[in-house]
């Protein structure tokens, strides 16, 4: 059996970031409260998940209380992506490839998801946040999902070297943070949401997008040195201005 963590949950009906139990914990002697036997998986709502606390050599987790509760068609079910397996497939895809992945990643997790929950739950319909893996020793592929992670909900910059993750910001500002690096200025993208600002590691010109504008992002990579480390720096970043 696999053995996944969840960057997300579900809580009477909506999703919410792992970060918000972390928070809660650490403010309340490791206990999550009201979350206590209230979470279940982001995408079936079906399975128990159970928070495990940090100690001082592990970040703290969400994981299954039995797999087999996930419904039939749940993604979680399988294989999660590391780090090198994504950056190696976001390595050899093309241009034109990784573009059509990453609009089909922002159709599902910033445009589509809700509607599509709504509609049909347990979709077995192929998700963009699924990847085919090669293995080398056999040549044999294997279907394996990237996670999900919200930027429009809490994020706890203080969780290191985070697992790889597929982040999505809807209805978000953009805007420039300046940095200085050997006397030159340079500008690095942050995003504005209801629940703070957040930075991903990406040069933009100063003037790059319009601060009275909204946009939908979304970009793959990890949280080191409090911010979004993208796995490659120009396909795995998707952004689009809202209409
Ligand atoms: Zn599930």
């Amino acid at each position: 059996m696999t053995k996944n963590n969840y960057g997300e949950f579900k809580y009477k009906g909506k999703n919410d970031n792992i970060d918000v139990l972390i928070t809660i914990a650490k403010n309340n002697n490791g206990n999550i409260g009201e979350y206590q036997d209230e979470i279940f998986c982001p995408e079936c709502g079906k399975a128990r998940l159970k928070f495990t606390n940090e100690t001082n050599n592990r970040r703290p987790f969400l994981s299954a209380i039995d797999s087999k509760e996930h419904s039939d068609s749940c993604n979680y079910l399988l294989p999660q992506l590391t780090k090198n397996q994504t950056k190696k497939i976001f390595e050899e895809l093309t241009e034109n490839e990784s573009e059509d992945k990453m609009n089909a990643l922002m159709r599902q997790l910033c445009i589509n998801d809700e509607k599509n929950k709504k509609i049909n739950p347990d979709s077995s319909e192929t998700k963009a946040n699924l990847f085919e893996v090669v293995s080398k020793k056999n040549t044999k592929s294997q279907v394996k999902s990237l996670k999900t992670k919200s930027l429009n909900k809490e994020i706890s910059f203080e969780n290191k070297n985070e697992d790889i993750c597929a982040f999505y910001g809807k209805n978000v500002q953009l805007f420039p943070i300046e940095k200085t690096k050997d006397d030159k200025v340079y500008y690095l993208l942050g995003i504005k949401t209801e629940n703070g600002d957040k930075e991903v590691y990406k040069t933009i010109k100063k003037n790059e997008f319009d601060q009275n504008s909204r946009y939908n992002i979304v970009c793959v990579g990890f949280f080191k040195f409090k911010k979004i480390q993208l796995i490659h720096k120009d396909k795995a970043i998707k952004i689009v201005e809202i209409e």
